[in-house]
Parts: C-alpha cells; structure tokens; sequence
C-alpha cells in the first residue's frame, strides 16, 4: 500500500523547506522595496547575471511544479483551456498561462504567488513552449521586455562563434539592465556569482556520485533539492545546503545505510517526474527497488569559469536545455549508457511524457540501446509531468508490477 505523502528520508528537507519559503519570501520583498522583479527562463546564466546585480528572478517554469504538488494546477489549466489555449500544449505552459493571466490575484495560491513581473526576459535557446510563454507574458503584462534569440545549437557543436554571439547578446542585456535598475554591473560580482554556481555544479555532481554505492544512500524521492539548482544558483545560499546534503549522503555511504534496509534492484528513471505524484518514487521499494539515476537530474550541473565570466554564462545560456533542444539524441544515448554502466543499474523505467515532446522524443531508440547493447531491460508508461488526469495509476501498476517480476527473476 503506498503512503500518501512521499516518504523522503534526507534530513535536508528541513532546510530546503525553509530555502523555498525564502525565495519566494524574498521576490515580494524585492516587490514591497520597489525593487524591480523580473520573470525568465529557467537554465541559464541570466541567473549568475541577475544575483550579482541584486535583482531577483523569478522563474515560471519553477513555479509550475509547486503549483502540481499543491493542487492548484488543475484550476490554472482551465484558465487556460478558457482562453483557448490546446490541453496538448506543454503542462508548464497551460499552467504558467493560467495563472498568469487569470490567477496571479488569487488570494489562496502557495506561498503568497508570484509578485508580478516589472519586465519580462526572453532569452532563446530553450524549447519552444517556453518562448511562447514569454511571448504570451510578453503581450499581457505590457513591461519593459528584452528579447534575444539564441540559437538552438546541439551542445557537442557550440563553437567559439557561438559563444561570441551569446556574450554580445549578454551585454545588450547588461544595457537593458543597468537602465531599469539605475545600477552598474560590477564583473567582479558576476564574477564571484559563476564561482559560486561552479562550486554548486561540483557539489552537485558529487552527491550524485554517491548514489553509485551500493545500497544508494537516496533515491529519486528526494530530487527536490534541484530547487537550488534552479533558483540560487549564482548564490553562497545553494552552496552551502548542498554542501550539507554531501555531508549527509556521504555519512549515509560511510555507514551503509541505504533507502530500504535491503536494496535488490537499482532503476533507472528517464523523462520529468510527476511532480503531483513524487510518491511514485516509494511504489518502487516495495520489491526492494531504489531509484538510483535520472536523465531530469544530469541537467541541471555544469562547470564554469569564474575568471570568464561572461563567456561562461553565454555557454550556459546556449545549452539551457541540456536535455531538450541541445543534446543530439546519440549524445543522450552515449550519456544514458554511461549512467547505467556507474550506477549498475537493472532496470530502466521510461515515462512518455504527453507534455513534454522533446524530452520524450528518442525513447523507442533508448530502449533499443538498453537491450540490444547492454541487455538491460525496460519498460515504458504513458504520462505528463504536470497533469494527473493524463496518468492511470492503475495502468502503471499494470506495467511496472510485470516488470518487476521479470527483474526479480532474473537476479
Ligand atoms: S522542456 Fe518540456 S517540460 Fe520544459 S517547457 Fe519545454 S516542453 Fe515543457
């Protein structure tokens, strides 16, 4: 029988709790100050850029799974049903539409709601459900709004070209920026921010690592600690929470201490989870069976140069989308195989995102590879991210049980 709530079992939640709070806490004070609020894309170095000039970001794409994990999603994506807007478009666009449009003044919505924008950035370079929410922003608010059109280029072909043009669009920004704001960007402040996010990445990267052990020290359960990822870095404030969860894990591996007392499978999971249902992740311990690597949770890491500021944030700004639009399919295959090679993995579970097209075009070949190349079996379920009328819990039971089984059995 599952738990109702996800059973999450780092102590580190307590402190991520409260940076949630704050971050948001911090947006309306920024707001109540006068201070300018702006909304942008996700995944990329406009983050670096707005810390180091104190002005605070908000993302929409970040607010979308807040809004799953509550329960307002589902009245946001009639606001946006009611406008007209396709119930096949992505689940982050119906709901940031929704309420952008329609529920911002909602009394009830979590955490106090987003403060409105004073201006809008849209940057290119992410998946084209994210640029037409800004384009939609963009025509209802009426703010002060910069636009620059960074290509999508698959990472593996970003060229010093490619960078130039990034950091000439970065400085066009910088000019908008210092208009609205009144203030000079100091580049030792930017960058002492990408220092800071290249320490985060490394951290990052080390926790991660730690899920090679065997038993796992967490599971998939536990991936909201990526809100730091997204929202702080640039800033000491993700650093040091993830220095505390490194600390943590570490101590976990140390003393052997896994998820479940006896770990017999290890899961590989690939697509966005189901942000109204992270429990999801608990269904798998019944057979003794840990998640233990993700494609969501590689996105969110890189190393940058701090004694290159602006270059480093144009090479993330163009690879913003590290698993959508900027990563060939034989690059995801090549770094799939290399997870399920560190982690030992037994079994891959692939959700078919119905929102997310680019993430989950290239599955039928992931699950070729799987088999034909490292014998590892898997098995496929239809879903969405955001929306929980798009999932049948009966039917994933349906699937995921029999495969289980099979994994079992070949132990
Ligand atoms: S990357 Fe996928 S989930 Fe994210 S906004 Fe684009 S389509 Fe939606």
């Amino acid at each position: 029988m599952m738990a109702d709530k996800t059973v999450k079992r780092l102590q580190a939640n307590k402190a991520l709790r409260q940076i949630i709070a704050d971050f948001y806490a911090d947006g309306h004070r920024a707001k109540e100050e006068g201070r300018p609020v702006g909304w942008i894309p996700p995944m990329n170095g406009l983050i670096e850029l707005f810390y180091a000039m104190d002005i605070h970001p908000i993302f929409p794409e970040n607010w979308a799974p807040i809004c799953a994990a509550i329960g307002t999603n589902a009245r946001h994506f009639a606001y946006a049903a009611a406008r007209g807007y396709s119930g096949d478009l992505c689940g982050y666009f119906r709901n940031n539409i929704g309420y952008a449009l329609d529920g911002i003044d909602e009394a009830d919505q979590p955490l106090g709601g987003l403060p409105r924008p004073d201006f809008l950035i849209s940057f290119g370079a992410g998946c084209i459900p994210t640029m037409k929410t800004f384009q939609v922003l963009c025509d209802h608010y009426r703010v002060p709004t910069f636009r620059a059109d960074l290509p999508q280029v698959a990472m593996e072909d970003i060229k010093e070209h490619h960078i130039a043009y990034g950091v000439s669009q970065i400085e066009r920004l910088v000019e908008f920026l210092e208009e609205l704001t009144g203030r000079k960007l100091d580049l030792d402040r930017l960058s002492r921010a990408v220092a800071c996010t290249d320490e985060a990445c490394r951290l990052w990267d080390e926790i991660m690592d730690t899920r090679r052990a065997v038993p796992a020290p967490f599971s998939a359960a536990e991936i909201g600690i990526m809100f730091v990822m997204v929202t702080r870095h640039g800033t000491p404030i993700a650093v040091d929470f993830l220095r505390d969860v490194l600390a943590e894990v570490r101590e976990k591996v140390r003393k052997g201490e896994g998820v479940i007392p006896h770990e017999r499978l290890r899961l590989f999971w690939d697509n966005i989870p189901l942000w109204y249902n992270m429990r999801l992740f608990n269904y798998f311990e019944k057979w003794e069976a840990v998640v233990v690597a993700e494609t969501y949770s590689a996105a969110w890491t890189m190393r940058m140069d701090p004694e290159r500021p602006l270059e480093s944030i144009a090479y993330k700004s163009l690879v913003s989308y590290p698993l959508v639009s900027c990563v060939s399919l034989n690059k995801r295959l090549e770094l799939i195989e290399k997870a399920v090679r560190d982690y030992r993995i037994d079994g891959a579970v692939l959700h078919s995102n119905r929102s997310c097209k680019p993430i989950s075009m290239g599955q039928m070949d992931i699950q070729k590879m799987l088999a034909e190349k490292l014998s590892v079996p898997s098995v496929m379920f239809d879903g969405d991210h955001m929306d929980g009328e798009r999932f049948t819990m009966a039917q994933f039971q349906a699937r995921v049980d029999a495969f289980m089984e099979m994994l079992l059995e070949r132990k």
